[in-house]
Parts: C-alpha cells; sequence; structure tokens
C-alpha cells in the first residue's frame, strides 16, 4: 500500500509521446492512432538509441572475446539480464534465459522438459483463450508421447471457469501452462489460484507472460510459477528477442533444447560437457542487439512505474468500453471483471476485416481476425474480431478518433 501510494502520480502522456518517434507520422494523410499495441508495441527513442550505440559503438561477439569491444558487448548484454530478474523479481539471474520471444520460450519447455517428463497417458492442462503458441507445442508433445490435453472452459464473459479447473486436476496432470492475460479479451486471469491449486496436484505451471509483462507487476517468487515468457517487443523493446524464466533446479535437471557453440564447456566426439545456466540453454549467437536493447525499454517502463501505466490503461480501457458500447449493432468480447488493456468487439453483419481496413484509411490501426486464438473464436461462434489494444502513450482523443471512425464505417457497410 505504502509503495503503491508512493509511486503514484499524475504521468505527462504528451511528454510519453514524445518519446516515440513513429507517433509523430501520418498514416494515409492522418495522424497515427496507433491501437494495436497487444501486438507489438512502439519503440522509444532510448531503444532506438541503444540498438544504434551498440552497432555504431562496441559491435562484437559476446562471451569468448577478450578484446575490448567484446567485453563491452558482454557486460551490456549481461546486464540485460541482471535488469530482466530485477524486472520479474527472480531468485537468481541463471534463471533468465533469452531467447527470441514467448513463442520460443514455451517451445524450449515443451521440448526439454516435456520430452523428459511427460509419458503416455499424462495429462497437460491449457485454456480456452490460449494463444496458438501455448497450444501446438504441447498438442505436439501429447501426440508424441501418447498424453492427453485437457483444456480449462470459459463463461460468456471470457473468464475462466475456477470449479472446472479445479476437476480437471488429478494425480495424472503434469503441467498447466495458461496465459495470464488474453491477448484477445484481456482477461486477467487468477494465476496465484491457479498455480497453487496445480502444486497441490503435484504439477508444475507455465504462465505465457507476452500481454501481462507490460501492464501488470511480475513477480515469479510470490507468484511461484515454475516458467514464465514473455516477448520484448510486447514491452516497448525490440523484437527478436524475449525471456524465458525458470526455476533454477528445474532448468538445472533439463536436457538440453539446441546444441551448438555457447551452450557447451567441452566437446570431443565421444562426449560434450554441457555449459552451466544460463547458458545451457542459448547456443549459438545470441540476438545481442536487441537483447542490450531490451534493458532501455526496461527502463523506459520504470522510470513510469507499472502502476502508473496501469492506471492510465485502466482510464483508457473504461472509457473506449463506454463509448463503443453505444454504437448500435456493436457487441464487445470478453467483459471480465478483472480486464486490462484491450477492448475487442464484432458488428452486426461488418466483417472485422473491413472495419480494419477501413479504419486504417484514417489512420487508425486496429488488429482483426482470431489473434491467433482460433478455438477461443469458434467457442464463441465468431470468425474473429476487432481489437483496439492500448499501451501508455495512447489518449482519449484517441479513442475518440477510433469511435467516429467506426460510425463513419458502419454507415458506409450497415
Ligand atoms: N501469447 C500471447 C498471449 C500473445 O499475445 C502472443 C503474441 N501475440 C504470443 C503468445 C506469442 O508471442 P511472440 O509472437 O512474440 O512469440
Amino acid at each position: 500500500m505504502i509503495k503503491t501510494e508512493s509511486i503514484q502520480r499524475n504521468i505527462d502522456i504528451d511528454a510519453i509521446r514524445q518519446d516515440f518517434p513513429i507517433l509523430k507520422r501520418k498514416v494515409k494523410g492522418f495522424p497515427l492512432v496507433y491501437l494495436d499495441n497487444a501486438a507489438t508495441t512502439q519503440k522509444p527513442a532510448s531503444v532506438i538509441q541503444a540498438l544504434t550505440e551498440y552497432y555504431s559503438g562496441f559491435n562484437a561477439n559476446i562471451h569468448r572475446g577478450i578484446h575490448t569491444l567484446a567485453e563491452e558487448a558482454t557486460a551490456a548484454f549481461e546486464a540485460t539480464r541482471d535488469a530482466v530478474q530485477h524486472f520479474m523479481n527472480a531468485e537468481a539471474r541463471e534463471e533468465i534465459i533469452f531467447t527470441r520471444g514467448t513463442t520460443e520460450g514455451i517451445n524450449l519447455v515443451a521440448y526439454a522438459w516435456g520430452r523428459q517428463n511427460i509419458d503416455v497417458g499424462d495429462e497437460i492442462i491449457i485454456s480456452t483463450m490460449e494463444h496458438h503458441s501455448n497450444i501446438v507445442p504441447w498438442q505436439h508433445l501429447c501426440e508424441e508421447k501418447g498424453a492427453i490435453l485437457k483444456v480449462i472452459p470459459i463463461n460468456d464473459k471470457g473468464e475462466l471457469l475456477m470449479e472446472e479447473y479445479e476437476k480437471l486436476l488429478s494425480g495424472k496432470t503434469r503441467l498447466v501452462s495458461v496465459v495470464y492475460v488474453s491477448n484477445s479479451m484481456g482477461t486477467v486471469n487468477p494465476v496465484k489460484r491457479i498455480i497453487d491449486k496445480a502444486h497441490q496436484a503435484g504439477a508444475i505451471v507455465m504462465l505465457d507472460g507476452a500481454q501481462a509483462a507490460a501492464h501488470l507487476d511480475i513477480d515469479v517468487q510470490e507468484l511461484d510459477c515454475d516458467f514464465f515468457a514473455f516477448s520484448g517487443h510486447k514491452i516497448y523493446g525490440p523484437t527478436g528477442v524475449g525471456v524465458l524464466y525458470g526455476k533454477k533446479q528445474l532448468l538445472e535437471s533439463m536436457p538440453i533444447f539446441q546444441g551448438g557453440g555457447e551452450m557447451i564447456k567441452d566437446v570431443s566426439f565421444e562426449k560434450t560437457i554441457y555449459n552451466d545456466l544460463p547458458y545451457k540453454f542459448e547456443a549459438g549467437t545470441p540476438n545481442i542487439a536487441d537483447t542490450i536493447a531490451l534493458k532501455a525499454a526496461l527502463e523506459f517502463i520504470d522510470n513510469i512505474g507499472k502502476e502508473n501505466i496501469r492506471r492510465h490503461e485502466d482510464k483508457l480501457v473504461t472509457y473506449a468500453t463506454g463509448e463503443l458500447e453505444k454504437i448500435p449493432g456493436l457487441r464487445i468480447i470478453g467483459t471480465a471483471t478483472d480486464k486490462i488493456s484491450v477492448v475487442s468487439f464484432v458488428v452486426d453483419g461488418i466483417h472485422p476485416q473491413d472495419i480494419g481496413i477501413l479504419l486504417d484509411s484514417r489512420g487508425i490501426a486496429v488488429r482483426t481476425g482470431h489473434h491467433c486464438t482460433q478455438p477461443l473464436m469458434d467457442w464463441f461462434c465468431i470468425p474473429g474480431t476487432s481489437r483496439a489494444s492500448f499501451a501508455v502513450y495512447n489518449t482519449m482523443d484517441e479513442i475518440d478518433e477510433l469511435v467516429l471512425g467506426l460510425h463513419k464505417v458502419i454507415k458506409m457497410l450497415a
């Protein structure tokens, strides 16, 4: 409580917007209204500058070099690991593995942990609202091992049915892998309860944190999750870099994911001795530049404060919901009591794709389609939605533009 009160302050959105060069551009003659932040956020100047500084000042391969540039690049790369450890409150820096993104993090666990620990008849639990990245790797593992994939149902507000989840848990459950925040609806799942119940049943838990990391305080020790994956590009950082957190003893017990340079201590034709954590899971030259720039993104978030970001985005969601609900024939998909940063909707008689194209003609970027959650769209019996998703730099005026644009679209097409 004291922490929150001391952090809370009004943030200057205009000043924050000045930090994002792309927000000055026009699209189709209109000022850009960027409401596709769940797909990827825009990047502040500090992140872009970190990339330039690395390439123009100390570009070198890391870890093996003894020359100055290699030492500087290594120090900057490893400084990001420390920053991520702090960002997630991980107990040890060895628990932070750099990946390409959330998708690779989940695949790493499915491949390395899954192939060692899943057997015929074992059960893996996911939920109806999962992103394809948190469905396909487990489905593939189940097919290979003869294991069973179970799915937590939802209600029509887009909330998990927790009693049904508890009924799915049994002595056969090995892993529960769920999304922390739904990318299609913004639902915030009760992950602490999910984790506690899974642990009581003897299962481990992986969280897909792709949509949570930019908006919620992440404390992996308090959550007690076993794995947590997120992507840099959804938290104001570069594409092509992400993080897999794993509890140290789990990561230590797991076999390797990919083999190659960096992840070894010693190689002979008879035997390879693998490197210690975290390098054991970082084969080959990593994405050095983007990993270094990820630290600037974490600093950007830290300077504003997650509490402040969340408070601003909550206002945007509340305002957008209220305004959109006034539009005749518009239905919001995902009305969970606990939701953040996303407003998804359908309009009677108009395909989401057409809404997206016509909004773009007014410079408004929203995402349309199934949002890589086809089973969720099937559950709602819709082909897809239009989705406005918010970041700290969005404004009420932009929501007014969206609403105005939608009125025009409906007038044209209905
Ligand atoms: N999970 C969720 C909930 C997501 O929103 C996304 C990205 N849309 C992913 C996983 C995959 O992230 P990435 O493409 O960065 O690996």
